[in-house]
């Protein structure tokens, strides 16, 4: 008799899941154990990796799953709090009647692949009944382990690389439907779910009283589906015309939640939405008439995220500044902390990036043109702080944190990776209407919302409120200095000097 253990990690749905259909389809497999494992932390609310919106949102996803689960296909997701080696040793013993393979996701993020190896050293190696089985192409239209061994292969450099092996590997890409894997079983056919007892296993209702409210965002498949279907599967112009370069930073107008982009982020890099299931409802819609190809097209977008999952599963040290061949090790100043705890927590005195740290701290997301924003600020720009000081704050605030896209992207907007932006071309982070962070400055409703204190201020100075005469920051009941802060930095002399350090820097890696 086979236990097939589904190992819910990345991929927290049941439609389109490799691993699931397979232990449901596979004639050796009898029972099926679906699990997930917490971190230890979340007894505390918040834990080392998740900040407190991402671990909700996450929550969220765990708990609809859940649901799911044994409504569809009457599955008990075992809910598991603690190390991985541990959870797995404690259910060990009540398994002992038959064969086990653990089923789990291929993953390049160093944490997932270390608690693979370490379960294979001291549970799969030292037990003959234990097997395990890696599913590629759960996060990803590209089977990476096998692109980054193939001979040939080099990490792509930009989106000509990704057109060139996308075509190459599926002909005409851009109007391509993927075979998806809908597990629609009716639970007659399902297989038979397993009950195990553990001192690791935990209920959501031990946890939920520790969490924050739900926020902007809400987790899980379902809530996955009905966005899709909101913001691209209805909406065929929409869809057509997506030219991410143009789109508004400042989100929609009139909802300052709102994204002007999909907003799928957070539902995918939590798997609740399959990459390919976005993929297949674009090309459906644009297999008819006229559309934006990449780099701005949606499907753009996707294969910029593949673009990273393969550096990131062929990149030694991808999340170092040091040591990684798509780094230049530029010398960041020290690590200011008074610079980067304004940055952090909206209190920089510049309002686009205060406001951009503000939607982060509330919703857990922000528009990918605010996202270069503040990360050109904080390094290249004005605060010369090492990216990876960014990242880690994005890492743990980030709904839609994703390793291999997070480091992807840092190192892009810091001007040190081959794919990079030029070095020289620095926003301002105090924009007009013809920046092209698409921010809108006409009413500059985001701002007023995300920075409550200028919402009275003039349009003409609330991007750079300091300017403003006393009068009118008498008459806006906002004294800056008093009320909201004075810019930390100059931004036009912490640019000069940037760009000539980043310049030294350069030469000296000659
Ligand atoms: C400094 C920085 C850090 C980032 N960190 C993350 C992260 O941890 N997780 C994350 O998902 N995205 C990250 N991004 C990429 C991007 O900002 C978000 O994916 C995007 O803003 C999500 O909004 P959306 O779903 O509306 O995107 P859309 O424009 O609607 O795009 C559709 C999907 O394509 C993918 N995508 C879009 N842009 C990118 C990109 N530049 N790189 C890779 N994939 C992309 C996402 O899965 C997104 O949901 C980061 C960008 C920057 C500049």
């Amino acid at each position: 008799m086979q236990v097939a253990i589904v190992w819910f990690r990345n991929s927290l749905r049941i439609h389109d899941n490799p691993v699931l259909s397979w232990a449901c389809e596979s004639e050796s497999v009898d029972f099926v154990l679906p699990i997930y494992i917490f971190d230890e932390e979340i007894h505390q609310g918040s834990t080392f990796s998740m900040g407190e919106h991402r671990l909700r949102f996450q929550f969220d996803c765990v708990e609809d799953l859940q649901q799911n689960l044994k409504h569809k296909l009457d599955l008990d997701l075992h809910i598991f709090s603690g190390n991985c080696l541990e959870v797995l040793q404690s259910i060990r013993e009540q398994l002992q009647p038959f064969e086990v393979t653990l089923l789990e996701e291929f993953s390049t993020a160093p944490r997932e692949r270390k608690q693979s190896e370490l379960i294979e050293r001291e549970l799969i190696n030292v037990d003959q009944n234990w097997s395990a089985k890696s599913f590629p192409s759960c996060q990803t239209i590209l089977d990476i382990g096998a692109v980054v061994n193939s001979p040939g292969y080099r990490p792509p450099k930009s989106m000509k690389d990704m057109v060139r092996l996308f075509r190459t590997k599926f002909g005409d890409f851009d109007n391509i439907v993927f075979k998806t894997n809908d597990p629609d079983f009716s639970p007659s056919e399902s297989k038979q779910g397993l009950s195990v007892k553990s001192e690791h296993l935990i209920s959501l209702n031990e946890i939920r009283p520790l969490l924050s409210e739900p926020g902007y965002f809400r987790g899980g498949e379902n809530e996955a589906i009905t966005r899709l279907e909101k913001k691209v599967t209805s909406q065929h112009d929409y869809v057509r015309r997506f030219n991410k370069p143009k789109s508004i930073s400042t989100n929609v107008q009139g909802n300052p939640m709102e994204p002007s982009t999909t907003g799928l982020s957070p539902y995918i890099s939590t798997g609740c939405l399959s990459i390919r299931r976005l993929w297949n409802s674009c090309s459906e819609i644009q297999q008819s008439s006229e559309h934006t190809v990449p780099p701005v097209s949606i499907h753009g977008q996707i294969l910029f995220r593949e673009m990273f999952y393969l550096l990131s599963g062929s990149v030694e040290n991808w999340d170092q500044d040091s040591g990684n061949s798509q780094c230049k090790e530029i010398e960041w100043g020290e690590l200011d902390h008074a610079l980067l705890e304004s940055w952090d927590s909206g209190q920089t005195g510049f309002p686009l990036v205060d406001a951009m740290m503000r939607q982060l701290n509330t919703t857990g997301w922000m528009h990918h043109l605010g996202r270069h924003a503040v990360s050109c600020f904080l390094t290249r720009g004005q605060l010369w702080q090492n990216w990876t000081h960014g990242r880690d704050i994005f890492e743990r605030k980030l709904i839609d944190s994703d390793w291999a896209l997070n480091n992807g992207n840092w190192l892009w907007l810091a001007g040190v990776a081959p794919f990079s932006m030029p070095y020289y071309r620095i926003y301002n982070p105090c924009p007009d209407s013809k920046s092209s962070l698409n921010v809108e400055t006409k009413d500059a409703e985001f701002i007023r919302h995300w920075v409550p204190e200028l919402s009275e201020f003039p349009s003409k100075y609330i991007f750079e409120p300091h300017l403003a005469p006393l009068q009118i920051q008498e008459s806006a009941g906002c004294l800056i200095g008093k009320d909201y802060p004075n810019p930390i930095v100059d931004r036009k002399e912490s640019r000069k000097k940037n760009l000539e350090s980043f310049k030294l820097s350069l030469e000296k890696l000659r």
